[in-house]
Formats: structure tokens, C-alpha cells, sequence
């Protein structure tokens, strides 16, 4: 089924105890794009990067069958610049730098060949362009999935609330759950996100796995033990991209197919972090990610029968 993505395509620096790139590609509309396609062929990218942006890295989106007819190229403007910073504990992060550059007065189109699209995945970037896009679908997509971080809610927490009240599904971190919902146990904190909106919560907890809450349900997945984790960024939206790609592959939004796609998403999430940046998402197979699978299912099997 078609999936539309957008979210922001960008330059990212960052440091972790590991190692530290210049600017690279990054974005979370690139990093959910690369890992969906891994699930679907059938993907466009709304998105807007200034005239510094190089073609190679266009290229390497159009290369994973993206269409990227929906990125606006602004002539005379910067790309969307983010670094980051991470401590020895890699799911704690500075943010050294947010410029938005051409994100700042950003109008999406919804290009006629996006209409009718299946899903439709609002990655992180600002909540009223993710509503606008919304708004400009001339039929409400069957899921609509949105993710969004703590930047957002310090600077425009009412614009955001109103974007919230219109997905079916929020993917947010730990910390974000906590600050948008005003509660400690993540429990609680999905109870109150619930009432904001969306039928499912999914809370990720960095290299603890992530939880999807719905239908007076839960779920938990395990996120990979992994021996060497060398750049956590874009691990969220590399979650999401596994996510709602395996969802469109599948065609099937019930409770029961989430839990798959929670740990598709996983999957993918575990690889992001092998690399920098978007490094090792674009380089892999269908082995590699099979293989992976399997880890999971081993990790989580068991038959312990009642006492
Ligand atoms: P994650 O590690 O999943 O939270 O995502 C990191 C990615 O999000 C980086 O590639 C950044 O370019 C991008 N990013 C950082 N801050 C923002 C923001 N305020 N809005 C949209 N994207 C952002």
C-alpha cells in the first residue's frame, strides 16, 4: 500500500563518546523513509531543504525508491541544521543546535500522485505543517502515525496538542511522554495521551525497548542487547519508518499486527545504531533483516507453564 512520510531531510552533527561526523545527512523524514523502504516500495517524502543541500544525497533517497517530488528545494536558503551531543549513557543527549532554516516558513503541496495515499507517517518536525498536510489530503488516510520531541512541545505545545487529537497512533520517547502528559509511569502518562487523541501510544525507551499501549492493551518489546551501539540519532524515527512500513506492506492495523510492526520497528532501530547517522540503514539486505528477526523471536520466546 502507498505510505507518504514527511518530516525533516537534513544536515546533523553529532558527537558521541564513540566518535564525531561534520555535517551529514539526517533528518527524521530521511531516517523514517530509509527504513520503511525496506518494508515498502511505494513511498513519497514531503519535505523542504535549502539549495545547499547536495544532489548526492537526493540521489541516495531516490536510490531506496522514494519519491521525492514532495521535497521543496528553496533557492538562496539553509538546510534544517541539528547537532547533538551524547554522554557515555547514549540514550541521555544534548541538543547543541537546532537551526530551521527553510523549515521556518515552510508550506507543504501534497502533490496529486500523494492523494489517496494509504498511510501516512507525520515525522518529527513542526506540528502545523504535519497538520497542513493532514488537511491537504483530499481523503483522510486509513492510519495516520505521528511522532514529534520535547523541542516542539517547549515552543508550541498548543499547536501540537491540536495535531495530536487527529492521529490515530503518537510514537514519542520516555522523557517526552513524561513532560507532554505530566505524569511519572508511563502508564498513567499513555492514559492522559489517550485522552488527547490517539487510540495507541507507543513509548520508546531507547535502548530499553518500547511499549505500545491500545484498546485496554499493552505491549512490550525488547530493544537487541547490542555488544557495540555507536550513534543512537535517528533511532526513534528509524523505529517509526519500521513501523508503518511493515504496516502498509501488511495492510492490517489491528492490535495484533502492531505488536509485529512495534518489533519491526525494533529491528530496524537496532541496526541504526550500528553505524552513524543513516550508514548502515542504507547498505542493508533482506538476510540481514530476516536474520534479525529470528534474534528477536529468540529473545522473547519462552514456555514457562503455570505453578
Ligand atoms: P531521533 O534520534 O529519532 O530523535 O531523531 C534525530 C533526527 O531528528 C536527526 O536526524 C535530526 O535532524 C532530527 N531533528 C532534530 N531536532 C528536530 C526537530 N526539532 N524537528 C524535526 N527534526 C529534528
Amino acid at each position: 500500500m502507498s505510505l507518504t512520510v514527511v518530516g525533516t531531510v537534513a544536515f546533523d552533527a553529532i558527537e558521541t563518546p564513540y566518535g564525531k561526523t561534520d555535517k551529514i545527512i539526517g533528518g527524521a523524514g530521511t531516517h523514517v523513509a530509509l527504513s520503511a523502504s525496506y518494508f515498502n516500495k511505494d513511498i513519497n517524502l514531503i519535505s523542504i531543504v535549502g539549495d545547499d543541500f547536495p544532489q548526492d544525497y537526493l540521489d541516495l533517497l531516490k536510490k531506496h525508491s522514494i519519491d521525492i517530488d514532495g521535497i521543496q528545494i528553496k533557492k538562496g536558503e539553509k538546510t534544517f541544521f541539528w547537532k547533538g551531543r551524547y554522554h557515555k549513557d547514549m540514550n541521555v543527549r544534548d541538543t547543541l543546535a537546532t537551526e530551521l532554516n527553510s523549515l521556518e516558513n515552510f508550506d507543504p503541496v501534497v502533490p496529486d500522485k500523494y492523494q489517496n495515499t494509504d498511510y501516512l507517517m507525520l515525522g518529527n518536525l513542526t506540528p502545523l505543517v504535519q497538520r497542513q498536510v493532514i488537511e491537504r489530503m483530499e481523503k483522510r488516510p486509513k492510519l495516520i502515525v505521528m511522532d514529534t520531541m520535547n523541542f516542539w512541545m517547549d515552543i508550541m505545545l498548543d499547536e501540537l496538542k491540536k495535531t495530536i487529537s487527529m492521529v490515530d497512533v503518537i510514537s514519542i520517547n520516555e522523557e517526552e511522554a513524561q513532560q507532554l502528559s505530566g505524569k511519572n509511569t508511563l502508564v498513567k502518562a499513555a492514559k492522559v495521551i489517550h485522552a488527547m487523541g490517539p487510540k495507541y501510544i507507543i513509548i520508546k525507551k531507547g535502548a530499553h525497548g518500547a511499549l505500545l499501549f491500545g484498546e485496554g492493551k499493552v505491549f512490550s518489546a525488547p530493544a537487541l542487547p547490542l555488544e557495540y551501539a555507536f550513534d543512537p540519532t535517528g533511532a526513534g524515527d528509524t523505529f517509526a519508518g519500521g513501523f508503518i512500513g511493515y504496516l502498509a506492506k501488511t495492510n492490517d492495523i489491528s492490535f495484533d499486527n502492531m505488536k509485529n510492526a512495534v518489533i519491526a520497528g525494533s529491528v530496524m532501530a537496532s541496526f541504526n545504531v550500528e553505524k552513524f547517522g543513516t550508514e548502515r540503514i542504507v547498505e542493508l539486505t533482506e538476510e540481514e533483516i530476516n536474520e534479525r528477526i529470528l534474534n528477536f523471536v529468540d529473545l522473547t520466546v519462552f514456555s514457562l507453564r503455570k505453578i
